[in-house]
């Protein structure tokens, strides 16, 4: 093998960490992942909504008095949710390279198309598309929300990183990102999770 010959490394244009192509195979693999998860976990969010609905009295009939509702879940589901992201990007997509974008009468439509056509031109994305990064850290935070949503599982540690500007800012790993409140400062997953961690302070 003639590494002489590869092209210059770059930083990938998602994770920043030195790179022979635009992105990562890994970094490309982790988005189709999320792509191809997504649509099973919008069909089992609805399971998430009432998560205490197994003990009820199934016979009564009455409306007074509704179950507590799952308000992440319900927002994920709605339009704006989701749909709102991947749906946002495949339009995106489609407006940048000139073809129709298809009307649904669902979400759960939207959702599929969606994940579908993203999914179907993602070398095309990681090779062109200028805010693949951003893609990647929504699509990421929206597939790790849903998924713990679905699953149960407890939401990821928040770890404390430092500001240019001194302010901690809490974050989580699979974060898409982060906005300074004192400075306005905006850093994206990788940019956030590469400023210094906050010193814990002696209890
Ligand atoms: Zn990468
Ligand atoms: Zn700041």
């Amino acid at each position: 093998m003639d590494f002489d010959a590869a092209p210059a490394e770059q930083p990938c244009a998602v994770c920043d960490k030195p790179a022979r192509t635009r992105v990562h195979t890994g970094c490309r693999e982790r988005i189709d992942a999320n792509l191809r998860e997504l649509p099973a976990l919008y069909r089992q969010l609805p399971d998430a909504l009432h998560p205490g609905r197994r003990g009820g009295d199934g016979r009564n009939g009455s409306r007074t008095a509704p179950l507590p509702c799952n308000v992440d879940a319900l927002d994920l589901l709605g339009r704006g949710g989701i749909e709102g992201v991947v749906g946002g990007w495949a339009r995106d997509l489609c407006e940048r390279e000139q073809w129709d974008v298809p009307q649904f009468g669902t979400i759960v439509a939207t959702v599929d198309w969606a994940c579908g056509i993203l999914g179907l031109n993602l070398a095309l994305i990681c090779d062109e598309h200028p805010a693949v990064r951003e893609m990647a850290d929504e699509l990421r935070a929206i597939t790790g929300q849903a998924r713990r949503l679905v699953t149960g599982e407890k939401p990821p540690r928040r770890i404390g990183v430092v500001c240019s500007c001194g302010r901690t800012l809490r974050v989580t790993l699979d974060t898409a990102g982060v906005r300074c409140p004192a400075c306005s400062a905006q850093y994206g997953h990788s940019e956030a999770l590469r400023l210094p961690l906050a010193e814990r302070r002696a209890a």
